[in-house]
């Protein structure tokens, strides 16, 4: 890590579990704990069914998201942007907690969208989420777009749904580039941002991986640290 100036910091849920946000795997995960809402955040099934919109929109309104802060994980983060060895954050999360936290919204990719905007399924229409929250807390239980009168959804990516194509490219570009690879609270089971590792350590960086449960990449990993995300990050950035 010290020796490290062009760093890829791949995350996962695990680092904000710190800030109040379940993660889906872990032993107190949302789908650890409810398979049934995994299989509910298939696109096809949130466009069939108003029922399963309706359920979703509740979850949204209630996320603890909207009221989470960054932890000391995200702040480490900011301080390798700040030490100026930071190439690229490559997030799973749809938070926005790094970008909350302080770093530069242009060098954070985020693989799976982001919660704090809603698109349109239909017409493509994206905005802020705060106003179709808005319509939900005002009595509205599937809200639709304004514009086309289509399926609204968040601006994430749901299982059936194809990651951004110049998102996933610029990911696996900085992966080519960075001389180590950090991979935080992830436990790197879902692809193509998993891949990311792989691709980075066949370029020759090196992988430092940060989470609680074995990952299949562990044994790539120049080093596997099992110590709580929030604690040990702002010790591993520190030089
Ligand atoms: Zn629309």
């Amino acid at each position: 890590m010290a020796g490290a100036g062009r760093i890829v910091v791949l995350t996962g849920a695990g680092i904000s579990t710190d800030s109040g946000i379940p993660d889906f795997r872990g032993p107190q995960g949302v789908w650890t704990k409810d398979p049934a809402a995994q299989r509910n955040s298939h696109i096809s099934e949130y466009v069939a069914h108003a029922e399963v919109r309706r359920r979703v929109w509740q979850g949204r309104l209630a996320s603890p998201a909207w009221t989470a802060v960054p932890n000391s994980g995200h702040l480490a983060v900011v301080d390798l942007e700040r030490q100026e060895r930071l190439h690229l954050v490559a997030t799973q999360n749809i938070d926005g907690l790094h970008q909350r936290a302080g770093n530069d919204p242009a060098l954070v990719v985020e693989l799976h969208g982001t919660m704090r905007e809603a698109m349109c399924l239909d017409c493509g229409d994206r905005g802020p989420m705060e106003p179709v929250l808005d319509r939900l807390r005002a009595g509205e239980d599937d809200p639709d777009c304004r514009r086309c009168g289509g399926v609204l959804k968040s601006a994430t990516i749901s299982f059936g749904q194809s990651l951004v194509m110049e998102d996933l490219a610029r990911a696996h570009r900085a992966a080519l580039e960075c001389d180590l690879l950090l991979a935080v609270g992830s436990t790197l089971t879902v692809s193509p941002a998993c891949d990311l590792v792989p691709v980075a350590a066949g370029a020759g960086a090196a992988v430092v991986i940060v989470n609680a449960q074995p990952t299949p990449y562990d044994g790539i990993a120049g080093a596997v640290v099992r110590a709580p995300i929030s604690e040990v990050l702002p010790e591993l950035v520190s030089r």
